[in-house]
Parts: structure tokens; C-alpha cells; sequence
């Protein structure tokens, strides 16, 4: 079925689309007729996307740490591409320093992505959503918002404000016909992370002997929670975290 003959078809936003856990999320999207407006910086990778992915793909160039050019954005892809039902807020960078060595301008910019930039977008998108009385935000949040991770300081402090505002703004926004949920992912191998792990087996037998099912979870493992939260089956569920991360989360 195309998008033209599908009156059901939504349109999904998708930050940090064009790599890693991203990139799976916007596969599952397009599988299931979503169009979708992938946000990233390299105009190569978001190239590569579009390639991959054809039509319902929109790539856009734009570095989000841009905050006061994003309510242009927004309305530009409004006016461009109709009601946004769905923002997938997964951009995200990390850096690992000693907490001692982590500078005040490293702690602004790890914030800076990973906590203002996904205010500043989720707020100009609800904007765009309340006239319609729907909506739906997912949050990409991590292990290392309720675990004591080392090294990974501000990133840890803006993973653990996501799902802060996560339940904030399900409580503010839910009444009001928009739903808001967070998937926070454990150790999931992307080409980056499982190449690290096959390096250091030591490090890898340490993340397995942690994690009760006892293997890394691939991007398609966080896909699938997304999509279940952006589409009807999550119709009476917000303001909640689901862990992917194959029961890091239970203790073990
Ligand atoms: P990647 O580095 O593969 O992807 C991050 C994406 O974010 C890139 O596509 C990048 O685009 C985009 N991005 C970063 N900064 C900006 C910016 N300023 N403006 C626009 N886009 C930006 O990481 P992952 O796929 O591993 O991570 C995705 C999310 O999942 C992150 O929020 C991360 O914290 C979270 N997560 C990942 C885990 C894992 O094991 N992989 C575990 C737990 C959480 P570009 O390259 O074009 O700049």
C-alpha cells in the first residue's frame, strides 16, 4: 500500500535517524508506511538513507544544538510535509571522562543535545500537535539514567532529566490527546559499540556476566519497543520508561 492510498498513514520525525539505533527505528517506520523526516548532521549518511529508504524518507540536514533555528524547522516541515504525528526524540553523543577531568563547557554540550535540544523540539512539535488533539513523543533515554555508570557524567545527568521530563510532560500533555514514553536501551550493539566489545573481551564478558539474558540487544530490539509506543497498540500508555536491555534493569 502507498502512502497516497493509505488514509491511516502517519508522519513520524526522527532525530539522530540517519545511524546506529536511529537508523533501525526509521527502517521500522518505513516498513510500516510511515513517512518519515529524518533529522541528522552528516549530508552523507542522511544521503545514504534516502537512498535506502526512497519516498517515504525526508532527509534534513540540521544540527540541533542550533536551538533558536528550530521553530523555523518545525514550521518549515509542517508546511512542507502536513501534521507531524509522531517525534522520535534519539539523537544523542556521549563522551567518557573522568568525572574530575570533565570540564564545564564538556557538561553544557552533552546537555545541550541531549536534554535542551529534545526540550526545544518536543515543545515547537506539541505546538503543532495540540490543534489536532494527538500525538505522540518517544524519548531515548539510557541505562545510565537510573544506574551509576562511570564516566559518563553529564550524560548520565541528561538521560536521567529525559525521563524527568518524560513523566512531566505525560502528565501535562496527556489530557490534552498526546501520549509521551521513553525506551532506555542497555548495551545494544550497533556497529560502533559491538566492534569496541570484540576488542576488549574483557569488557564484553563483564556487560554479558551483567546482563541475565546473557547477549547484547541489536538496534531492532529498540526499534520494536518504539514503534510500539508510537502506534495504537501503547493507545493507553504514557509517562512510562520501558527498559530494552535484556533485564540489566532487574538486578542480576
Ligand atoms: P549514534 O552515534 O550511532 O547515533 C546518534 C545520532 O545522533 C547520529 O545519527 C547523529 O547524527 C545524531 N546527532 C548527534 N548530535 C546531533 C545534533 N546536534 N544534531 C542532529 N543530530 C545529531 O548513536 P546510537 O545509535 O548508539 O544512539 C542513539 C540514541 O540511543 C542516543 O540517544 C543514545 O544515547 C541512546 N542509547 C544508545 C545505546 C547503545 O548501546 N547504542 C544505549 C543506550 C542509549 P550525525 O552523525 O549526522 O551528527
Amino acid at each position: 500500500m502507498n502512502q497516497a492510498s493509505n488514509p491511516l498513514s502517519k508522519t513520524a520525525i526522527v532525530t539522530g535517524g540517519a545511524s546506529g539505533l536511529g537508523l533501525a527505528i526509521v527502517e521500522k517506520f518505513i516498513q510500516h508506511n510511515i513517512k518519515t523526516i529524518v533529522i541528522g548532521r552528516d549530508e552523507q549518511k542522511l544521503k545514504t538513507v534516502k537512498e535506502k529508504f526512497g519516498d517515504l524518507c525526508i532527509p534534513v540536514a540540521f544540527d540541533l544544538t542550533n536551538l533558536s533555528q528550530i521553530p523555523a524547522l518545525v514550521q518549515d516541515l509542517v508546511q512542507q510535509h502536513g501534521k507531524i504525528d509522531i517525534l522520535v526524540n534519539n539523537a544523542g553523543i556521549n563522551q567518557k571522562k573522568p568525572f574530575v577531568e570533565v570540564t564545564d563547557e564538556d557538561f553544557q554540550n552533552i546537555l545541550l543535545t541531549n536534554l535542551t535540544a529534545v526540550f526545544a523540539i518536543s515543545r515547537e512539535v506539541v505546538k503543532t500537535m495540540l490543534p489536532y488533539g494527538e500525538g505522540n513523543i518517544v524519548n531515548i533515554s539510557s541505562m545510565a539514567a537510573q544506574y551509576g555508570l562511570p564516566k559518563v557524567i553529564a550524560y548520565s545527568a541528561a538521560k536521567t532529566g529525559i525521563e524527568g521530563m518524560t513523566r512531566a510532560m505525560a502528565t501535562e500533555l496527556s489530557p490534552l490527546g498526546i501520549r509521551v514514553n521513553c525506551v532506555a536501551p542497555g548495551f545494544i550493539a550497533t556497529d560502533m559499540s559491538a566492534k569496541a566489545l570484540d576488542n576488549d573481551p574483557e569488557r564484553k564478558n563483564k556487560v554479558l556476566g551483567r546482563t541475565p539474558m546473557g547477549k547484547l540487544g541489536v538496534p531492532a530490539d529498540v526499534a520494536d519497543a518504539v514503534y510500539f509506543y508510537a502506534t495504537e497498540g501503547a493507545r493507553y500508555v504514557t509517562g512510562t520508561v520501558l527498559p530494552v536491555d535484556g533485564g540489566n534493569s532487574i538486578g542480576f
